[in-house]
């Protein structure tokens, strides 16, 4: 499966155009190089100014999660990647995006979560894009995906019309865990921007016995400083 999506990669870097020399990754060597890497508080994912455990804000305010890995901020080439990935209906970025990811996870949580959409969105789009990225994720950390374990109720038409502090707080019982979940999961999201559906799922989960959840996410949108809920 995995060799024929890489197979049917484009011959040209998606983020230069030019001319593939090889086909492991849709991006050229060059483009490949000029990728940001920036160390990272390994609870939260945000820039640090070197790899810590637990940086100052995690250790004020400290996160529902216990570890979050991320590719990058939400810059170029990322952002492009992603755009294309979630927006234009490039599904088969998700086997490279996962592979890259894959490579920073040292020790994979035995088994992975998509973030829920809830059915009508994905309806309107077509494909819920965390799930799509966690299968890739799954099959190359060779871990269980587990699609439906997380299941989202609130239909988001209650959600309009709200304020984002009541849109927030209205996020409270719009998930639901079905199933057995193992006491150690991983979260698997495109960006993490404010964490608060990410808080939120952490609740349900640690309310059903799990222990024990890691972040996976391609982006990291940098915060302005606060802690956002
Ligand atoms: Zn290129
Ligand atoms: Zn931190």
């Amino acid at each position: 499966m995995l060799r024929s999506i890489l197979r049917a990669l484009p011959l040209r870097c998606q983020l230069c155009h030019h001319r593939l020399e090889q086909r492991q990754y849709p991006w050229c060597e060059t483009c490949s190089q000029s990728f940001p890497t920036s160390p990272r508080c390994m609870q939260c994912g945000l820039s640090t100014p070197y790899t810590m455990e637990t940086c100052g804000r995690c250790l004020n305010t400290p996160p529902a999660w216990d570890n979050l890995v991320c590719l990058g901020d939400y810059t170029f080439p990322y952002d492009t990647l992603l755009h294309k990935f979630k927006y234009q209906g490039h599904y088969w970025l998700a086997p490279p995006l996962a592979r890259l990811l894959a490579e920073s996870i040292d020790e994979p949580a035995p088994c992975l979560i998509p973030v829920p959409m809830h059915w009508r969105r994905r309806w309107v789009r077509g494909f819920n894009h965390s799930t799509v990225l966690a299968n890739a994720l799954a099959s190359q950390l060779e871990r269980p995906c587990l699609d439906n374990a997380l299941v989202r109720t609130r239909a988001t038409q209650q959600q309009q019309g709200l304020s984002r502090k009541a849109r927030l707080s209205n996020l409270k019982d719009a998930f639901t865990v079905r199933g057995n979940v193992p006491s150690h999961v991983a979260l698997v999201d495109d960006v993490v921007t404010t964490g608060a559906t990410l808080t939120e799922l952490c609740r349900v989960l640690r309310a059903h016995g799990v222990t024990k959840i890691d972040i996976y996410a391609l982006c990291r949108t940098p915060t302005d400083g606060k802690q956002k809920k």
